[in-house]
């Protein structure tokens, strides 16, 4: 039985006044990003009776309004602009191209609108309940949402909670000055500074960083730890920062910002540490990009036995269940890595636990990438965890220099890296720096996620001549074999 009907399943909704009573649900999932709008589209495809409550008018969460999505629109960009600039090379000079942000602005804000109609279309066509408002536990049952309307009241039988996270700010820099902007101001692209600080070097900072410079803003990047992303392979960000350094107007490595002051044309930025030679330096806007907290506040959680930990994630077990039987958590508010696609698997994991099938959470890889120029991405083992874990492993490595593809790109700076184990040869991680190492990790985590050993992606027939051939050649490396280069086994 659909017992909530009461009018909030269209946009936009109203809920009459006869309305507010008790509705009930069988499934209720809080917050429609990437984890949640995947989790109640599956549970209604299994029949399950659903009811999606989230704060915008769409689903879509922080991926599509103000993540994945948007930042890619602009990536895409600073992709066009960068090729036409280093076209040069090959003998093709362009003029330097026009600029129109009102435009480019638009475009992007039409891509996310596409993308978050497209899934409000996919709720109606599912008839999953859409409820536009802000939900809190009124106990372990039952949640009351904020909505334009008033408070209503939900009981429900299961709950996914999928709010998200949301940038981490530092107190001290939050002078209320305009100029320092989290990922969200910057995606909103209000103009192109003539200078940019870029705090923290991760990989939000590294992406909108690199869409600023394209743009033609001088960005300077400051980060604590002696290298780009930390917890990646050094391997493959060096490929990485031999490019991002032409781009960048300075990295500041082993950097820290000690204060931030608003003046009259910027904001004045006091840094420490041995490798600056400038302690003082002003800058139009400021990109705090330092990482991100999870939503676990202000849910009510204090009418049920869920405690968030110290870091504010909220604990939960192999089939996603917090310590309530009733409400399960996933996506960023579960834990790292803090990725769309995570956040949808674990989504789908849970409906399929409230559906009474036997499933559990046990990934073998969960890819990682950086969209920057060149991308780097990664699955499954790491070198670094390897190390870490003091476990064996084998890595044999493709220089992309040897390939037809990347050099008719004129990106030979590539490397494509399996990791397996010296016993068994099984496929245990997969590395990838280079143009499109996005798209190409898929086959390694493919590889991963089957238990496929090194020759099973060695014998594999990659078309020619694409960048896919490096992972069958970098399996070929392991046995000594690899057609284009010479790498006896030793
Ligand atoms: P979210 O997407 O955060 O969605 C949570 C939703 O819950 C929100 O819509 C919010 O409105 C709603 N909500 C919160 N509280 C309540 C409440 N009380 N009641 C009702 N609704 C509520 N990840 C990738 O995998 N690839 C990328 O390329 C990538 N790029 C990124 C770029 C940027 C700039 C940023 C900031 C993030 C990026 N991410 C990327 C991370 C990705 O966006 C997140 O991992 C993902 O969105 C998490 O999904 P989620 O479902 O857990 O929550």
């Amino acid at each position: 039985m659909r017992n909530v009907q009461c009018g909030v399943r269209n946009f936009p909704f109203r809920i009459p006044h006869s309305a507010f009573r008790i509705m009930k649900t069988k499934l209720v999932v809080i917050g429609g990003g990437p984890g949640g709008y995947a989790a109640a589209f599956l549970a209604a495809d299994l029949g399950i009776e659903t009811t999606l409550v989230e704060m915008e008018t769409n689903p879509g969460g922080v991926c599509l309004y103000r993540g994945c999505i948007p930042s890619k629109a602009l990536l895409h960009v600073a992709k066009l602009l960068n090729e036409a600039r280093e076209a040069e090379n090959i003998g093709l000079t362009f003029a330097e191209p026009k600029i129109d942000l009102d435009k480019m602005r638009a475009w992007k804000e039409s891509v996310v609108a596409k993308m978050t109609g497209g899934l409000g279309q996919l709720v109606k066509a599912r008839k999953v309940t859409y409820i536009k408002g802000r939900a809190k536990f009124a106990s372990a049952s039952e949640l009351d949402i904020e909505t334009a309307e008033g408070t209503q009241k939900l009981s429900f039988e299961h709950a996914i909670l999928a709010t998200g996270s949301r940038p981490a700010k530092i107190p001290a820099f939050d002078i209320g000055s305009p100029r320092i902007m989290d990922s969200t101001g910057a995606l909103q692209l209000e103009n192109i500074p003539a200078t940019l600080l870029v705090v923290g070097g991760g990989y939000i900072g590294l992406e909108l960083g690199s869409v600023y410079a394209a743009l033609g803003t001088k960005v300077t990047v400051v980060e604590m730890t002696p290298t780009l992303l930390p917890g990646a392979d050094r391997d493959l960000v060096k490929v990485l920062e031999g490019h991002i350094k032409t781009k960048m107007h300075a990295m500041l490595m082993e950097t820290k910002v000690v204060s931030m002051k608003e003046v009259k044309n910027g904001v004045k930025v006091t840094f420490e540490g041995e490798k600056v030679m400038e302690k003082e330096q002003i800058f139009e806007k400021v990109l705090i990009s330092i990482g991100r907290v999870p939503n676990s506040q202000d849910l009510g959680l204090e009418n049920t036995r869920i405690a968030p930990d110290k870091r504010g994630f909220i604990e939960v077990d192999a089939q996603r269940r917090t310590v309530e039987p009733t409400i399960y958590a996933i996506g960023d508010i579960a834990g790292e890595p803090m990725l769309a696609h995570k956040a949808s698997h674990e989504g789908r994991l849970a409906v399929e636990v409230i559906a009474g099938h036997n499933a559990v959470w046990e990934p073998q890889a969960i890819p990682a990438v950086v969209f920057t120029d060149p991308e780097i991405a990664w699955a499954g083992l790491t070198e670094t965890q390897a190390e870490k874990e003091g476990r064996k492993i084998t890595v044999s490595r493709f220089p992309w220099a040897a390939s037809g593809r990347a050099t008719t790109l004129d990106r030979s700076d590539g490397v494509t890296k399996i990791i397996t184990d010296p016993e068994t040869e099984r496929v245990l991680g997969v590395g990838i720096a280079g143009p499109g190492a996005g798209e190409l990790i898929a086959e390694g985590t493919l590889a991963i996620e089957m238990g496929a050993v090194a020759s099973d992606v060695k014998l594999t027939i990659h078309p020619h001549p694409t960048l896919s051939e490096t992972m069958m050649e970098s399996a070929e490396v392991l046995f000594g074999q690899a057609t284009h280069i010479h790498r006896p086994k030793k």
